[in-house]
């Protein structure tokens, strides 16, 4: 067992050398908030106080903390080969992770390409969209397609098809510049509070159209959209959309790309949201979920005919590499080991079932919610829901931070978003700490308000 310090962590470190990510760090550093140890569904704080986790980290954690088998193949691993090179070698976790990963994807979807990070994974599928049309002859499709609202980490590539102005806004100079955006699916005038998929806004996808007239089909390599928008509020796309942008992009010979980095691995109640939402990309990014968060992997899994098109490209110039693209530690042994164990824990425990079996209790406990203090919208499904604040005057995501606040102060983790509280817990999560999630958390809105 993990040994739980009995002074608290945040008197025995100095804060000052690190700079935190996405973080306030002068406010964090005066009160910092550490978490020591975890196991299922709670972290430890440093001082000793249990902590139910309403996030699964930061979407990640979707079998429960600290969990036997994880633990043990990670172990079991760093003993036995704790390194190898990524380039020109390989090891076999590597080729079993990247087979038993196919297995649950959507259907011709069987090639996978491993990367350390959901931010690595979106680079690596703009990149291989690019060197497929170049493949295939048609090295003007340069342009990409991304969305308002849409997060994809914060690579060069995945900022500049991101649609989050305050992540790109201390770098604009470096932008990749052949990028459109699409409108964001969010009305909350046609569509708070509805239950699942929102009725209104599948005619937003015909803005694809829109940019395809003005820039030329045979210039756009490919649109990258999040299916369901997390990192910005969980943001359900709306009936019929997805379709329409399926076949609007097929229409046209563009590749589309979903970015599965938080969607993936259950927590809409299917494997991804492509089998949940019955649209098929051609590229599905994914990271997080794909180790249970145990040791950082992301990767990019292609349709075949997309791989095939670059290796058969290359080997008709002459062989060699196919791809000039790959990290030290793409396919790591411990992330490897992990992945594998990961996959076998939500295959033995049936996770993905389960989190489709809870939706209805958990959609019934988020729009409960439904006239507390500021509650201005509710959205719901499989395991993730977003319950959207009205913002103080003056002050935009101060009220849903108190909230986050008083939260933690009660025991429970939850994740903000401007005025967004986003809830996301691991699949382990029993129906004794759903309510617990919501009592705290309506208590925490009473006493904000
Ligand atoms: N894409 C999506 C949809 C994400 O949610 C995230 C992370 N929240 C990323 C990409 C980036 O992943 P990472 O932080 O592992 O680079």
């Amino acid at each position: 067992m993990t040994e739980i310090l009995t002074e608290p962590l945040a008197e025995q470190v100095a804060l000052d050398a690190l700079w935190m990510p996405f973080t306030a760090n002068r406010a964090f550093k005066q009160a910092p908030r550490l978490l020591a140890a975890a196991k299922d569904m709670h972290y430890t704080t440093d001082d000793g106080r249990r902590i139910l986790d309403g996030t699964a980290g930061l979407w990640c954690v979707n079998a429960g903390h600290c969990r036997e088998p994880i633990v043990h193949a990670i172990a079991a691993e760093a003993g036995r080969l704790d390194y190898a090179p990524a380039f020109q070698m390989g090891h076999p976790l590597q080729f079993r992770l990247a087979e038993r990963l196919t297995e649950i994807t959507p259907a011709g979807l069987d090639r996978v390409f491993f990367t350390n990070s959901g931010s690595e994974a979106v680079d690596t599928a703009l990149k291989i969209a690019l060197a497929y049309h170049r493949a295939r002859g048609e090295p003007d499709r340069a342009r990409f397609v991304g969305r308002a609202r849409g997060y994809h980490g914060v690579g060069f590539g995945g900022i500049s098809v991101g649609g989050i102005e305050t992540n790109r806004r201390a770098f604009a100079a470096q932008l990749l510049p052949q990028v459109d955006h699409l409108p964001h699916t969010h009305d909350l005038a046609r569509n708070a509070f509805s239950r699942g998929q929102p009725t209104h806004g599948a005619e937003l996808a015909e803005e694809l159209e829109r940019v395809v007239h003005e820039r030329g089909a045979e210039t756009i390599a490919a649109v990258i959209v999040e299916p369901m928008a997390g990192s910005t509020g969980v943001l359900l796309p709306p009936a019929g959309y997805l379709e329409r942008l399926r076949a609007i992009c097929d229409q046209h010979d563009i590749l589309l790309i979903f970015d599965e980095v938080i969607t993936g691995f259950g927590r809409l109640g299917a494997p991804f949201a492509a089998q949940r939402f019955g649209v098929t990309p051609d590229v599905l990014t994914v990271a997080k979920g794909i180790t249970n968060g145990a040791v950082p992997m992301g990767a990019a899994v292609v349709k075949r005919e997309i791989h095939d098109a670059i290796m058969d490209a290359a080997q008709q110039a002459g062989g060699g590499i196919e791809l000039f693209h790959g990290y030290t530690y793409s396919g790591h042994p411990l992330a490897c080991a992990a992945g594998l164990a990961t996959l076998e824990l939500y295959e033995r425990e049936d996770l993905f079932a389960r989190a489709a079996s809870l939706e209805g209790a958990w959609s019934d406990a988020v729009h409960a919610l439904r006239g507390l203090p500021h509650v201005i919208d509710l959205r719901a499904m499989g395991l993730v829901a977003g319950i959207e604040l009205d913002p103080r005057d003056g002050k935009p995501g101060a009220r849903a931070f108190d909230v986050f606040m008083e939260c933690f102060r009660r025991g429970l983790l939850i994740r903000v978003t401007g005025d967004i509280i986003a809830l996301s817990p691991p699949l382990i999560v029993e129906r004794g700490q759903i309510d617990e999630i919501f009592s705290t958390l309506s208590d925490a809105l009473e006493k904000v308000s």
